[in-house]
């Protein structure tokens, strides 16, 4: 029977300790800003989006939404974010993916000041995580490291395999897991023995975004899980990647889905934006 990590609860601390935070800048006169660009009308954005800002909300965070037309040109949409890079009052920037297929997200991140790139997507935010350097780490595997610290749950040394090799959860998490040493193998739609690969591991990070992917005669007892996935099951109700009924007899740890990674990855974004307020009027 397998420890239940409640990443609901643990995300509420976290924007607890944010609203404090976010006092003591009011008390400066500074007022944390979030600006969110979304392009289209993907549905699961739109929710995502209103998630954001109701966060923004209950800690003390400004919010302002843009939201641009499906047939937005790309000159149009770099155009905005070099104007919010310049803009004094926005502190962090975030590009809701995904936008619509002519569109190029990559050199829209690219253009986002990277002192205001909450998300982490910037190159030079990567580059940074990548070499050990401070900067904004992704908010999702921002989320799981606080998750494995709030459970002190072991990563020196263990292996790990994440399935998921996306710029946005599985390579980051890849970087987050190497920095404390554990030994990382990352799987993908092309990996051969994935089975094997899980089974050999002592920690899995499921981000494929498959429901069932992961199921009891993959993993070895005692396991640790984290389920990134967000797949709606047959009656339309949101679940992740692994069979969490089965496993969780088998894990000594696991996430549920909803109420696990979701609320962290939240919670990580809010506390980037306070992070980038502070750095960006020189308050330790
Ligand atoms: P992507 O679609 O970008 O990446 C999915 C990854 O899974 C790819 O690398 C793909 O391999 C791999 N994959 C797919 N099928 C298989 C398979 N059968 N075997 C092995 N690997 C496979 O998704 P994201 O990384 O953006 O998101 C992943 C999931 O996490 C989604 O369900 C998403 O909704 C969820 N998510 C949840 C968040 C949260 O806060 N809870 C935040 C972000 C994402 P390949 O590269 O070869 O195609």
């Amino acid at each position: 029977m397998s420890e239940i990590i409640d990443g609901k609860n643990l995300a509420k601390e976290i924007r607890e300790s944010l609203k404090v935070e976010a006092n003591k800048l009011k008390e400066k006169g500074i007022i944390p800003h979030l600006s969110v660009i979304m392009v289209g009308d993907d549905d699961a954005s739109k929710v995502y989006v209103r998630n954001k800002s109701r966060a923004c909300e209950e800690i003390g965070i400004e919010f302002k939404e843009y939201l641009l037309p499906n047939d937005t040109k790309q000159e149009e949409l770099i155009s905005l974010i070099e104007k919010l890079n310049k803009d004094k009052n926005v502190n962090g920037i975030l590009l809701q993916s995904p936008i619509p297929k002519p569109l190029d997200i990559q050199e829209a991140f690219n253009t986002i000041d990277p002192k205001k790139d909450v998300d982490g997507f910037n190159p030079y935010n990567v580059g940074n995580l990548c070499i050990g350097q401070d900067g904004f780490i992704p908010c999702t595997p921002y989320g799981i490291m606080k998750m494995f610290e709030k459970y002190n749950i072991e990563i020196d040394g263990r292996k790990v395999a994440i399935i998921g090799r996306s710029n946005i959860v599985g390579k980051p998490m890849a970087q987050c897991m190497l920095a404390k040493n554990a030994t990382v193998t990352i799987c993908h739609s092309r990996t051969r023995e994935l089975k094997k690969e899980l089974k050999d591991a002592d920690i899995i990070i499921s981000a494929a975004g498959k429901r069932n992917m992961v199921t009891e005669d993959m993993v070895k007892d005692g396991v640790v899980i984290i389920d990134v996935g967000m797949n709606r099951n047959d009656e339309g109700k949101l679940c992740g990647d692994v069979d969490f009924e089965k496993l969780k007899e088998k894990a000594s740890y696991i996430t549920p889905v909803p109420g696990g990674v979701g609320p962290m990855t939240i919670a990580m974004l809010m506390s980037n934006v306070i992070k980038a307020t502070k750095e960006q009027n020189n308050i330790k």
